[in-house]
């Protein structure tokens, strides 16, 4: 047995659109607290 607790729903890295600041959320985060602009799954590869 092994002391490490799994954590089910990890947050998510999303990064800044604009300015590249990183937050972590479950769900969709609140717009860049930087400088507003839109975050997006840094998990997720855009066509
Ligand atoms: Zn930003």
């Amino acid at each position: 047995m092994r002391d490490v607790t799994q954590t089910p729903d990890e947050e998510t890295p999303y990064e800044c659109f604009d300015c590249g600041n990183v937050v972590f959320a479950e769900d969709n985060p609140e717009p860049c607290s930087n400088c507003g602009s839109e975050m997006r799954n840094r998990q997720t590869p855009i066509e």
